[in-house]
């Protein structure tokens, strides 16, 4: 199988898994995608209710990567999601009250958040496609982050051979939690930036150095090839479909899903990786009904699904989920390429680029609604999920995944929809443990550090594993810089 840009319209350049995963972005700016989707069988999916979930990921993913064995993929797949990391399992999928609603906990990793998921086993396909492409440069691998991406791609690269990561974020756009976390990031490989400005910032600073061939020439020179851990890399969607698969196989496990019945999906949405690869499943032919997306009060995405128009141009709001403050969401590329097809979705990109807007057309609007329906949830409306959830259930939820669980709810009221509903939960609620405490509680914790211990001491839950005794590690990081010295901070760094 092989994988193309979003955005090439005559299908001229096709590269192999191993490519696609190396190089990261397309060389004309577009996202790399397969050529074809397989189809689950029925025979497949039944085959992969009886696996553990390393099993089901290697089998999903020996679909996607032809140049992989089925062995190499089981091993990294075994090596990324032992139990030592994922102490809490996997994926494992939690009935929240006796409605069919159930929370995907996706953040039982050793950043205590989804990224892992991804971050935890992309390191490994990314070291064997170096063999794989008889590469002998060093991959620098650069990350814009809202936060937890960058923590889970230094935890998840730190130390591995050949390559080299600098991870950038918005100095003020993160919670304390998460800067501690990066700032104390262990690893030879690896160095941590802030960046004055907000996360898009950050993220059109590593595209246009992804885009710029003088940088590329200056760091071929010196043995560095570029290469990115963010969401628009393929090696990191794959995994994430299938986490979706394992949750269909879990509620048939379970009783919980009949024959032919659906099943809807709820995710916090940010850069709009996690829901696509939600999305891919479905085409494959995983019975999920409706993809609803969840979005906070920057909620450009829900504007979209409604009106056809993504804009964005208008207000950048810090919340209490920061890893969804986005007003560019880089994978809806990739569902434009599948809903639309390449010169559209080029055509989109360039105006997006120009203008900073662009509007589908009726036809690929009404395609996008078959599937998706958009919701949002301001500040107060995910206080009030928090709070609600834990009340009402004992399940306590992080920030990201209340703003999924209000929206779940606004969408059962709205369509009347009984079928079980999976919402993605995304992070730890002790990585938001300041306003997680909030909400349960009605008080303030007395500084965000100790927010971890008094919310553990209020709901008799366990503090993860990640984030003990974070205050008393060694800070590495302390650099601020502009978003316009990027560049040079990379030469730096290299030594260039
Ligand atoms: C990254 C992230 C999201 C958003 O995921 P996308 O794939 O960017 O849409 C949501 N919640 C948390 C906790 C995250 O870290």
């Amino acid at each position: 199988m092989n994988y193309y840009s979003t955005r090439d319209q005559k299908k001229e350049f096709p590269v192999s898994a191993a490519q696609a995963i190396k190089q990261g972005l397309a060389n004309d700016g577009g996202l790399f995608v397969p050529e074809c989707l397989p189809t689950l069988t029925k025979e497949f999916l039944s085959e992969l209710c009886a696996d553990d979930y390393a099993t089901r990921a290697a089998k999903m993913m020996k679909l996607f990567l032809a140049d992989y064995t089925y062995e190499e993929l089981l091993s990294d797949c075994q090596a990324a999601y032992a139990l030592e990391s994922f102490r809490g399992g996997a994926a494992p999928l939690c009935a929240v009250g006796n409605a069919d609603l159930y929370s995907l906990e996706l953040w039982h990793g050793p950043t205590a958040a989804f990224k892992d998921m991804a971050l935890q086993i992309m390191p490994r396909l990314l070291s064997r496609a170096l063999k794989k492409t008889g590469e002998d440069r060093t991959a620098l691998i650069l990350v814009a982050t809202s936060g937890d991406t960058g923590k889970a791609a230094l935890e998840g690269y730190r130390d591995i051979d050949q390559t080299k990561m600098i991870v950038f974020y918005p100095v003020d756009g993160v919670s304390r939690v998460q800067k501690l976390q990066m700032a104390t990031q262990q690893g030879e490989n690896v160095r941590v930036l802030a960046i004055r400005g907000n996360f898009d910032d950050a993220q059109t600073g590593v595209k246009r150095i992804f885009g710029d061939s003088v940088v590329a020439d200056r760091l071929n020179e010196g043995g560095y090839l570029l290469s990115s851990a963010n969401s628009i890399n393929w090696g990191r969607l794959l995994p994430q479909i299938v986490y979706y698969v394992s949750a269909w196989c879990d509620l048939t496990n379970g009783g919980k899903l009949g024959e032919g019945e659906t099943f809807n999906v709820c995710v916090p949405t940010g850069n709009f990786g996690n829901i696509f690869a939600a999305y891919l499943a479905r085409r494959m032919g995983l019975p999920i009904g409706k993809l609803i997306c969840a979005s906070n009060k920057n909620h450009v995405l829900t504007d979209f699904l409604r009106t056809g128009t993504y804009d964005r141009n208008r207000a950048f709001h810090l919340t209490m989920s920061p890893s969804m403050d986005i007003l560019i969401s880089s994978n809806l590329e990739r569902l434009l390429y599948f809903t639309a097809g390449p010169a559209v979705t080029a055509d989109c990109m360039a105006q997006l680029n120009e203008k900073g807007c662009y509007t589908v057309t009726p036809e690929v609007k009404a395609e996008i609604d078959r599937v998706f329906v958009g919701y949002y949830a301001d500040e107060d409306e995910t206080t009030t999920a928090i709070s609600k959830v834990w009340n009402d259930n004992g399940y306590l939820s992080d920030t990201h995944t209340a703003v999924a669980l209000s929206c779940a709810d606004k969408y059962r009221a709205d369509a009347a929809d009984t079928a079980p509903m999976v919402v993605a939960s995304t992070a730890s609620p002790y990585k938001f443990a300041n306003n997680v405490y909030r909400a349960v509680s009605g008080k303030e914790p007395t500084d965000d550090l100790a927010a971890l211990d008094e919310l553990s001491a209020m709901t008799g839950t366990e503090i993860p594993y990640p984030l003990a005794g974070l205050a008393e590690r060694t800070v590495r990081f302390t650099d601020v810089i502009d978003a316009s010295g990027m560049t040079a901070s990379v030469y730096e760094t290299l030594g260039l």
